[in-house]
């Protein structure tokens, strides 16, 4: 069942057809932004400016590897789907263009509830509660970095997954590279490290001791007075803005998202740049909730790790984010460690500790 094509009631049941109305109903309409046309043909069309190149992500979510229903309020799921794909457009310096999305679910959550006709007004909106949140949370994001749900595709799935499509534009020959890092330059971040592993580790604690006991409630309650200390992890706001002031005043130079933690992902520059790292533990601009450990290697920060030539001024803060120094490249050879970490007791190597995310 696909959303890009125009649902015929004879075809689509109440359901499905409530939910193609819905989806149809939150996407943008055609014109906005880059899109000549959305979602109702078999393809949506998309007009570049001249002189860009397109930059384009893919990313799966799976239930139970990147999120769970019974911990996850579907907003927050919705957003996560998103931020994923937008974060690594971040990472990159490319504007949002549009993005696809593919939603496999199981029926019990694509099942309308109450009464409707496949005519009524009422069946577009509030019957499917599930993915009225989920693209709830979707969308709002999308609007904040003005990118248009541009079509997607719908399935029966006996687990729910979510994949996202990316398409984001970038001046040509500007895009940020993981490979552009050369010894002597220095390292920065953007945010705060360690705050969606600490917030994953609560989630994970509240899960483990529910109050109240989880009598009929399918899914985790959160109380209000915790959810901004989730909201790192819930919520995690790519940093667009950012990656885009890098490549405009031509400051960066190589760049990656820190989805995988702050060790994984600059191994990932060491390795493409063919350099290695020194970090200052003592830099790092460790979030309030956050263990050195969680900064280290917790990952979906999504922040920004980017390298600029020591003779660039870096802004202390870009569209309100702090930006920190935390290091510097320095060149790769036989006997150094890829990443040097610099502690209070002297130099260490920094191992890769990859994120597992639920497993
Ligand atoms: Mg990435």
């Amino acid at each position: 069942m696909r959303f890009s094509s125009d649902p015929s009631p004879r075809k689509a049941g109440t359901a499905e057809l409530a939910l193609l109305q819905q989806i149809r109903a939150r996407a943008a309409r055609p014109g906005s932004n880059a899109l000549t046309l959305g979602i109702g043909d078999d393809c949506a069309l998309l007009q570049l400016r001249r002189g860009e190149e397109a930059a384009v992500t893919t990313d799966l979510s799976i239930a139970g590897r990147h999120f769970r229903l019974d911990w996850h309020p579907p907003e927050s799921i919705g957003h996560r789907t998103l931020a994923r794909g937008l974060s690594d457009l971040a990472a990159m310096g490319a504007r949002p263009v549009a993005a696809f999305l593919s939603l496999g679910l199981p029926a019990e959550l694509t099942k309308s509830r109450g009464k409707t006709t496949p005519f009524s007004r009422q069946s577009t909106y509030s019957h499917l509660p599930w993915i009225d949140a989920f693209l709830g949370g979707l969308v709002a994001l999308a609007d904040t970095h003005r990118t248009t749900l541009a079509g997607g595709d719908l399935a029966e799935s006996p687990l729910p997954v979510a994949d996202i499509v990316l398409v984001g534009a970038v001046r040509r020959g500007r895009a940020l590279l993981r490979s552009a890092a050369r010894p002597g330059d220095l390292v920065y971040v953007t945010g705060s490290l360690g705050g969606a592993a600490a917030a994953l580790q609560l989630l994970s604690d509240m899960a483990a001791n529910p109050r109240p006991a989880p009598s009929n409630l399918k899914r985790l309650r959160i109380p209000g007075r915790i959810q901004a200390q989730l909201a790192p992890h819930l919520f995690p706001q790519p940093r667009i803005a950012q990656g885009l002031y890098l490549v405009r005043h031509g400051l960066g130079a190589a760049a990656i998202d820190l989805s995988d933690g702050l060790s994984t992902d600059l191994a990932h520059i060491c390795e493409e740049s063919d350099v290695s790292a020194e970090i200052d533990s003592s830099l790092l601009p460790i979030h309030p909730t956050a263990t050195l450990e969680q900064a280290l290697n917790g990952g979906e920060d999504y922040e920004l790790l980017f390298t600029a030539k020591p003779s660039s001024r870096i802004p202390r803060s870009i569209a309100g984010v702090r930006i920190t120094h935390i290091g510097r490249i320095l060149r790769s050879g036989p006997n150094r460690p890829a990443i040097t970490l610099l502690t209070p007791t002297g130099p260490q190597s920094l191992q890769a500790s990859g994120w597992q995310h639920f497993s």
